[in-house]
């Protein structure tokens, strides 16, 4: 056998069966790539969803943010192929209803893949989480087109262009880049990339954190278009929390 086969032949076993989001291996495709990937047909509490009114039920605020910025929480920045995201290797930490969960990473995605009221916004970042238990927390943040943001534009400066590229990053002002002042919308789902795992706890914010025109392009021209289709909410609800009390 040619080298070049066996080396290929040994990282399609070790790696996740390819996905993305064109006509032949996107959403639509994600569950006949891999057997792996069955929930992103089948599964019943998937994410994305359009988030209604008409759904939610008035809760009291759970959610306690305690990220840290000071250099070296952040491990790298790198281009997957699917998003453009930030690694975190001590980046603080949120408690939900009393359960604390360690930051991870976070990526972006335009446009957005929530909607609120049938509404799409130009882009969404998800914030991802984990327990000792291994559970996951995703917290998202939409983004509208208004001023430029600078939290965000470090981000920018430094997002690799090329497939599988990565650079360093150790800061980053995530306060700068969440909305303030906002309440939340909080329900059970899924990942939204295969292998679309349930159980996943999310968290919305209400309230689009604003960003320029010229910054929200600058993520486009890089990601494309990748975003997952809405998915039914089924029996779900939707809690909805005030602001944090300061
Ligand atoms: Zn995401």
């Amino acid at each position: 056998m040619k080298k070049q086969f066996v080396l290929l032949l040994i990282t399609s076993v070790l790696q996740a069966a390819h996905w993305g989001y064109d006509i032949d291996d996107g959403p639509d495709k994600w569950a006949s790539l891999s057997p792996n990937y069955t929930l992103c047909k089948n599964g019943k509490h998937q994410s994305p969803i359009n988030i209604t009114r008409s759904r939610t039920m008035n809760t009291d605020n759970y959610l306690t943010l305690a990220y840290k910025t000071e250099k070296g929480v952040a491990k790298n920045i790198t281009n997957n192929g699917h998003s453009v995201q930030i690694n975190f290797q001590n980046g603080g930490e949120v408690s939900f209803k009393n359960i604390h969960y360690s930051l991870v990473q976070l990526h972006f995605h335009t446009p957005s893949e929530m909607q609120i009221e049938g509404k799409i916004f130009p882009m969404e970042m998800h914030i991802v989480h984990q327990n000792k238990k291994g559970d996951t927390l995703v917290i998202a943040a939409l983004f509208e087109e208004g001023k430029e943001n600078p939290s965000l534009q470090k981000i920018i400066d430094s997002m690799p262009t090329k497939t599988n590229q990565s650079k360093s990053f150790s800061t980053l002002d995530m306060n700068g880049i969440l909305p303030e002042q906002s309440g939340y919308y909080a329900f059970d789902g899924s990942l939204t990339t295969p292998p679309c795992s349930e159980n996943v706890q999310w968290v919305v914010f209400q309230n689009p954190t604003q960003a320029s025109k010229r910054q929200i392009m600058a993520f486009q021209a890089i990601l494309h278009h990748n975003a997952r289709d809405v998915q039914p909410l089924d029996n779900r609800v939707i809690e909805i929390a005030p602001p944090q009390l300061k």
